[in-house]
């Protein structure tokens, strides 16, 4: 197979906070991979931005450090690497101040695309977009990137969202959810609505649940002043699982197209139930061999933020009444692993006998590690002594069937930034839809304040709390492990 690469139009990207954790871990070295890939035309323009006092040659230097750090680069590539770091320039620019601005319109270039990413805190997004425009960077088809959080909760998100249309068209928006860019969601879509074999049987007659896990063995670490204000609900159900949760539930859409698909996540979105406070348990990590707990880590020995969340929610909608989705998300467990798994129906009658065993259908969606899909289905087991049945994966990574080009590398990020410079919003969030998110979320976050719930311990390397086994066991059903 022939990767296709398809190069976009010159650009000028612009990186407010270009000096910036984000910046240097994934923004850089994914616009370098897509350089070496030859998606990026010659005159391609990326203009760090941020506080830091540094000119372009300092600045350049920087990218290099973060390319070799965080690109796995291969040795060699020096060329390479300084072919790429003639794009690259650099402006000091105060967000909140005046300083930088007419700088960076100097080096801003007439006649074509015109992006700014927002890879800064969200107290400045209002300051830049207001500064963009006052200063005259802001075209009519400029596109603005922005960064989660995306809110603390709906008035804040509101708020933000208010702000940034009093300077952008809702076409100019580009809210970045990196799970919606990575390889295997998109895949999801393309198994779901370019297959006949799926859809007819993508319902509550067919379906018995759906499990969701985002798994992170990391804890807090730095982050605890930051995270301790959000927790697991805020930082990642809102947003990741919830995105997740979306194109796994929703209706075909018309055609794959920014509006049609965005509408119908926005219809799962509203079609959600309130969730039952029995069926949402919250855990917070305890300590381990030295390591301190989550309260240490974020230095509030009182600390009720969660590390930890699992919760049973329905969509009241025809295709799904009566099924339930099972979210689950945690530091400091077992794997680093990311999955859907929808598990389907046990078969009407079976045929074998009680004695063959309960099996079912699952088709897993795995994010992270290895992204590719499963479909596990049940056989005889080889040999003889009578008809023992056994379920085996039906392995639908496609590297045997495509070739090496399969394995495609390509980050959730630096695929991400090509769309913004296509202009397809199709993998971006919507204000309505993050609005709708916040809109179930708060009342639940609301519920466990007023009731002052304390979240259960967990120890660190496990699958979360007791409790969040049993929210499945209750219903006789079983979380999948969680492993590599
Ligand atoms: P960071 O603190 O490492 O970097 C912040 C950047 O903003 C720096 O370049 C700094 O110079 C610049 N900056 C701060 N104040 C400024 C001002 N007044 N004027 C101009 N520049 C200013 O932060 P980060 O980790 O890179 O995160 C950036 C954004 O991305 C945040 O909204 C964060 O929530 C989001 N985010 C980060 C990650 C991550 O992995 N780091 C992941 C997801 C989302």
């Amino acid at each position: 197979m022939v990767s296709r690469v398809i190069p976009v139009d010159p650009f000028d990207l612009v990186i407010f906070g270009g000096t910036g954790d984000l910046a240097r871990r994934k923004i850089l070295p994914g616009l370098y991979r897509r350089f070496c890939a030859g998606q990026m035309p010659e005159d391609a323009a990326i203009i760090g931005a941020a506080r830091s006092e540094m000119d372009d040659a300092g600045y350049r230097q920087m990218v290099a450090d973060a390319i070799r750090e965080f690109g796995g680069v291969p040795p060699g590539e020096d060329d390479q690497i300084a072919r790429f770091l003639e794009r690259i320039g650099y402006e000091t620019v105060d967000a909140t101040g005046t300083g930088g601005w007419a700088q960076l319109k100097g080096r801003m270039r007439e006649g074509c695309v015109r992006a700014f990413y927002f890879s800064v805190g969200p107290s400045l997004f209002g300051a830049i977009a207001e500064r963009l425009h006052s200063n005259g960077l802001a075209t009519a088809d400029s596109r603005i990137v922005v960064e989660k959080p995306f809110g603390h909760d709906l008035a804040s998100a509101r708020a933000l969202n208010r702000t940034l249309a009093q300077h952008f068209d809702e076409s100019q928006i580009y809210r970045i959810d990196h799970y919606l860019g990575k390889e295997t969601v998109q895949n999801l879509m393309a198994v779901r609505f370019a297959n006949v074999l799926f859809e007819p049987l993508w319902n509550a007659q067919y379906v018995d649940h759906i499990q969701i896990t985002v798994a992170e063995t990391v804890g807090v670490g730095g982050r605890g002043g930051y995270y301790d204000k959000s927790g697991a609900m805020r930082d990642m159900v809102q947003n990741h699982l919830m995105q997740l949760f979306c194109l796994i539930a929703m209706e075909p859409p018309a055609k794959f197209e920014p509006d049609s698909v965005r509408d119908e996540k926005l219809k799962v979105i509203r079609a959600l139930e309130p969730v039952d406070p029995h069926h949402i348990v919250r855990g917070q990590y305890a300590a381990t061999n030295g390591d301190p707990d989550y309260r240490d880590d974020v230095e509030d020995p009182r600390s009720t933020t969660e590390s930890f969340i699992a919760l049973k929610c329905h969509i009241s909608n025809w295709r799904w009444a009566g099924t339930p989705f099972y979210l689950r998300t945690g530091k400091k467990l077992r794997a680093r692993a990311s999955e859907i798994a929808v598990v389907f129906k046990d078969a009407p009658h079976s045929i074998f006998g009680a004695e063959a065993g309960r099996h079912r259908n699952v088709l897993v969606i795995r994010l992270q590690p290895n992204e590719g899909m499963t479909l596990d289905v049940t056989i005889k087991e080889p040999g003889p002594g009578g008809m023992r049945l056994v379920d085996v994966p039906l392995d639908m990574s496609f590297a045997d069937a495509l070739g090496p080009d399969a394995q495609d590398v390509t980050d959730a990020y630096e695929r991400l930034i090509m769309d913004v410079i296509r202009g397809n919003q199709t993998l971006f969030m919507r204000g309505d839809e993050v609005e709708a998110a916040w809109a179930w979320t708060d009342p639940l976050i609301e519920g466990w304040t007023a009731r002052g719930d304390v979240p259960k311990p967990y120890d660190p390397g496990s699958a979360g709390p007791e409790d969040a086994l049993m929210l499945m066991h209750r219903d006789g059903r079983r979380w999948r492990e969680i492993r590599t």
